[in-house]
């Protein structure tokens, strides 16, 4: 299902963030200088959506001749840790991106510190005793105004005090916040004096216990766009109510040149979920193997996968960029690593649920080497031999009892060729005692070899084999979607990993983990870290350009 959204902003041939740059670079808007960012929040591994961003602001940069740091987003100390801060700089790096420079929030502290006393001193925050649930009680909605905060009138001198004494430990945990001083009637709920600091005596990977108050997000993202020197601060959506108070601070604070928040869509995707918060639970849940389980869609999981840096990008370029929320077609993104797959990897013969031929008339001892292309889109990548003897492996699905109409490969008194070898017809099929398939009898025609230039009949099937004396049994892992539908919820398919046993060419042995492959007629493949092999994609889509 295209996005008609995407589909216009693209038809209308920008991107409008490009078009906002270059109108503030007409207008010697900060020199004609840009600086983007991307600041992730070092509490999970990065998903597809995390590459849009990162997609975004980067090639913005880039286009416009600018820079893009890299910024861990790292004021909130609850939840963060290194494993996500390594595995962050790693995905950004295998998306194809390197940042100018690499800045933690929590170095800002200090400087946030001040600007906090700066607006008390200004007499635009506040110390307010109300705990968390008189503020939320106070705060009004969406059609009522809020109440004033009986702490309210504080003096300047009384909030500097309190707020030093915050500082020092003097207060619990939770016992008083600070305040910015706006408008408790606003219409946007986010300018009703919002909280900007709180206590909490919570350890910080990189200040240690230096600080029990810490800085709210709406606070802190602003300054850490403008102390860097941001001149374009693109994020999603959900911000835009946030950016009138975004504005306010960094007006209240009088600083010069200050950032310009951009909002756009958030991607999500069919069939799975983009929150760090969830696909978290599954690892602590066990539900899958890891942040880099091939199913995820954090960027561990779809390199895993067997997804390449180049077909991601080419993703986040498809997708473009549009100012409302919607869901893309997985779909579109396996047809960009089809795209991107296509003329590049070579194929090989694997057979899914093997059915045994036995060629009555080619000689007991008998093997030849057969010349099969590597790739049929690519003469370049050339051809590789592959072993064929007498006793050999088909796919299950390659053969009918009972043909349906149109069924052009195996069955009784059927002939088809052999890919690569030669013509062979079905004269019997051994069944056991419950009509199972055992062993297809079948005979081939000397004359048919392949490359023979063999023109006396045609025949209109061409199918795969193996053959069973060098046959190399492989692990195979096909992948649903990790989510489905559950009424209006999304819950994990329990059914998302399948494992099959196949049976393939002798040469599968020489491929390495990484190593990306098409099975012929079956889809696209990586070999893992454990030697299975990851189905990428299925060869076939529904999704239409
Ligand atoms: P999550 O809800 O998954 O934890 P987040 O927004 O909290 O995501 P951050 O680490 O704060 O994650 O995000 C870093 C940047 O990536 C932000 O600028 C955010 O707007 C952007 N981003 C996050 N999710 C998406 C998405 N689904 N599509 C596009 N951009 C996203
Ligand atoms: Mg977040």
């Amino acid at each position: 299902m295209p996005n008609e959204q995407n589909e216009k902003s693209k038809s209308e041939g920008k991107n409008f963030i490009y078009n906002i740059i270059e109108e503030d670079i007409k207008n010697n808007k900060n020199e004609g200088k840009i600086i983007t960012r991307f600041p992730p929040e070092p509490n999970g591994y990065l998903h597809i959506g995390h590459a849009k961003a990162i997609c975004l602001s980067f090639s913005a940069a880039a286009k416009y001749g600018g820079k893009c740091n890299l910024r861990f987003d790292d004021t909130n100390p609850a939840n963060e840790d290194m494993e996500y801060v390594n595995s962050i700089e790693e995905d950004v790096k295998w998306l194809g991106f390197s940042w100018d420079k690499k800045f933690w929030a929590s170095d800002y502290f200090e400087k946030m510190y001040e600007c906090a006393e700066k607006l008390i001193q200004t007499g635009d925050a506040y110390v307010c005793d109300l705990n968390a649930d008189e503020i939320r009680e106070t705060r009004g909605t969406l059609t009522e105004p809020g109440v004033d905060s009986p702490y309210r009138n504080r003096t300047i001198d009384e909030n500097l005090k309190l707020f030093r004494e915050m500082r020092e430990g003097k207060f619990e945990d939770g016992s008083k916040v600070l305040r910015a001083k706006i408008d408790m009637s606003s219409s946007n709920i986010n300018m009703r004096d919002p909280v900007i600091y709180r206590i909490a005596r919570i350890h910080h990977h990189n200040t240690g216990d230096d600080w029990c108050i810490y800085p709210m997000y709406d606070f802190a993202h602003p300054l850490e766009d403008a102390i860097e020197g941001v001149t374009h601060s693109l994020c999603t959506l959900e911000f835009e109510d946030h950016r009138p108070l975004y504005d306010w601070f960094l007006e209240k604070l009088k600083w010069p040149n200050p950032p310009r928040q951009i909002e756009f869509a958030r991607l999500n995707l069919t069939g799975t979920i983009m929150s760090k918060r969830k696909l978290k639970k599954l690892v602590d849940e066990g539900k899958v193997s890891g942040w880099d389980d091939p199913r995820m869609p954090t960027i561990a999981g779809i390199r895993r996968r067997g997804y390449t840096p180049a077909s991601i990008r080419k993703f986040c370029d498809d997708i473009g960029v549009a100012k409302s929320n919607s869901i893309v077609d997985t779909a579109m993104l396996e047809s960009c690593i089809r795209d991107d797959l296509k003329e590049v990897v070579v194929s090989k013969n694997v057979v899914f649920d093997p059915i045994k031929v036995v060629i009555t008339n080619y000689p007991e001892e008998g093997e030849e080497l057969m010349e099969i292309e590597n790739n049929r889109n690519n003469e370049a990548l050339g051809s590789r031999k592959v072993p064929f003897s007498r006793e050999l492996y088909v796919d299950g699905e390659d053969f009918m009892m009972n043909p349906v109409k149109k069924y052009f490969r195996l069955f009784k008194g059927n002939e088809v060729r052999f890919k690569g070898a030669y013509f062979i017809k079905c004269n019997d099929v051994v069944t056991d005692d419950e009509g199972k398939v055992i062993e297809l009898l079948c005979t081939y025609d000397p004359e048919t070899r392949s490359g023979s230039g063999f023109d006396g009949r045609k025949v209109k099937g061409t199918i795969h084999w193996i053959d069973k004396r060098t046959a190399v049994k492989i692990d195979v892992n096909e992948y649903e979607d990790l989510f489905i539908k559950d009424g209006d919820e999304m819950k994990f398919n329990e059914g998302s990993k399948i494992r099959r046993e196949c049976f393939a060419e002798p040469s599968i042995e020489e491929m390495n983990p990484g190593d990306k492959v098409q099975f012929f007629r079956h889809g696209y493949y990586t070999k893992d870290e454990d030697g299975s092999f990851n189905r990428i994609t299925p060869l076939k889509s529904s999704w239409k350009k």
